[in-house]
């Protein structure tokens, strides 16, 4: 039997929001057994968010989980200021330890961020997670990807390439890792928060769940890359046409 993979994505108000929603929408509607748990930045659920996940045919749970004021980037800032994302995904963790029983529900969960890139691929990856997986992504950390560094002879986890704080536990991107939901529900205290040091995010997550000695490398033994950190320019917009949607 499949387990069930949730992805869980922070997504935001912004012009390329439908954009983004739309592609990763439509890789999911080729991947088998996910459940979508889309988490919005608002006090509310939006009609945009409402419509394209009523016209995806796909198995969601939409959220509301507002960051507050004083954690929320500015228009002017730079992305690196402040975490991204920390509410929503606790949301989103909140959510599958109310709904989910680890007697009846196999899964794996994984956190999906709106703007990258994914391969249908990756899902087929994620599916085989029995504790904590890892991958390359593609685009990141400085380098063209971030990478686990298998050693031969044992076929563990033996360090990280990165091009960015490659000293971190565990130098991997949030699109990089994915963890059983058996774990994620024995470990009820494990979530994201803005008292982390910028770039530790993934990091101190991990760290509730696993050492470095357990990671299990996928994607052809780390070999291969399933996931880009792609991220969308932010458009000018230089006027509205009105009664358009975009
Ligand atoms: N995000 C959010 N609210 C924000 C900024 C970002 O919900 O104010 C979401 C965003 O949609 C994405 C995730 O958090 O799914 C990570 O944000 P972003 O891609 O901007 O971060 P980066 O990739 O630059 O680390
Ligand atoms: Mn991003």
């Amino acid at each position: 039997e499949q387990p069930m993979v949730y992805a869980v994505t922070p997504t935001y108000t912004r012009y390329v929001q439908k954009a983004e929603l739309t592609r990763i929408s439509q890789t999911l509607a080729l991947v088998p057994n996910v459940h979508w748990v889309l988490v919005e930045d608002s006090d509310e659920k939006t009609d945009l968010v409402r419509n394209l996940v009523s016209e995806s045919n796909l198995l969601v749970t939409h959220l509301a989980a507002k960051t507050p004021t004083y954690e929320k980037l500015g228009e002017k800032d730079p992305r690196w200021k402040k975490h991204r994302g920390v509410e929503q995904r606790n949301a989103g963790l909140k959510w599958i330890r109310a709904n989910l029983d680890p007697n009846k529900d196999k899964g794996v969960v994984f956190f999906m961020d709106d703007d990258n890139t994914y391969s249908v691929k990756l899902f087929k990856e994620i599916a085989k997670v029995k504790k904590v997986g890892v991958w390359p992504v593609g685009l990141v950390g400085g380098l063209n990807a971030e990478a686990p560094i298998i050693d031969q002879q044992t076929g563990k986890v033996s360090g990280y390439r990165s091009g960015w704080k490659a000293d971190r536990p565990f130098a991997i991107d949030m699109a990089g890792f994915a963890i059983n939901l058996e774990l994620i529900l024995a470990k009820p205290h494990a979530e994201f928060s803005y008292k982390m040091e910028k770039g530790y995010q993934e990091s101190e997550f991990l760290s509730y769940f696993t050492t470095k000695d357990e990671l299990e490398p996928l994607a052809d033994n780390c070999t291969k890359v399933y996931v880009w950190h792609t991220r969308t320019e932010k458009p000018t917009v230089k006027g509205i046409i009105k009664g358009l949607e975009v």
